[in-house]
């Protein structure tokens, strides 16, 4: 089921049904997917600028990151019971690509984090297979990057330019691609890295 909070259509489950439900049977399928991990900040955002609102309510699924949503649901008909955070999502994603052996790009961060998180899911993912990477400052690259994700034909996009960078990102290049699961994933690079 869905609750809509602030006009954004968030998926009310639990991250195991998300992942086994819908996000495992896309990936088997390859099936493009665009996820929105949206907090607070970010739905309030969708509020400041209708062209943002526009993008997050493009996406497949919405996913309710942070208690703030969770507390606004609460009048509602079905509240949401628990938040599911981004860098959960990405980490069981990871896992689930690791077991299958699927390919993962890493867009964004600074240079040094953005390899530091790549060197990190090589130790601790060693089966995933590493379609490609790179930091997410490139200004006036922008049509060379989108060329090279889309050569590097990935299972799943993870996208860590921030918010609302990241979606937009996201939104401007799906079209270009056959398959893939996107993610925009925040600061979880920088997490990742240690
Ligand atoms: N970032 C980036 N390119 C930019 C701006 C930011 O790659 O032009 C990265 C930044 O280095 C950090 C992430 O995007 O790794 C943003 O994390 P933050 O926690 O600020 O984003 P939020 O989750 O708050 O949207």
């Amino acid at each position: 089921s869905h609750v809509s909070i602030m006009d954004i259509s968030f998926i009310n489950t639990t991250k195991d049904k998300l992942l086994n439900e819908h996000l495992y049977p896309k990936l088997n399928n390859g099936e493009k997917c665009f996820i929105v991990t949206a907090n607070p900040e970010i739905v309030i955002k969708t509020k400041e600028k209708p062209n943002y609102k526009k993008i997050v309510q493009s996406a497949d699924i919405v996913v309710p990151d942070g208690v703030g949503i969770v507390i606004a649901s609460k009048h509602k008909k079905q509240p949401i019971h628990k938040r599911i955070p981004g860098f959960d999502l990405m980490l069981d994603l990871l896992y689930y690509a690791n077991e299958e052996q699927l390919s993962v790009y890493f867009l964004g961060a600074q240079d040094d984090i953005n390899e530091k998180a790549v060197k990190e899911v090589k130790k601790r993912f060693p089966n995933v297979k590493i379609a490609g990477y790179h930091h997410g400052f490139f200004k006036g690259l922008e049509a060379e990057i989108a060329k090279e994700v889309q050569n590097a034909n990935a299972d799943l996009v993870f996208v860590a330019l921030g918010s609302p960078q990241q979606e937009q990102w996201i939104y401007n290049n799906i079209n270009q691609f056959s398959k893939g699961l996107f993610m925009g994933v925040g600061g979880s690079f920088d997490v990742l890295s240690g």
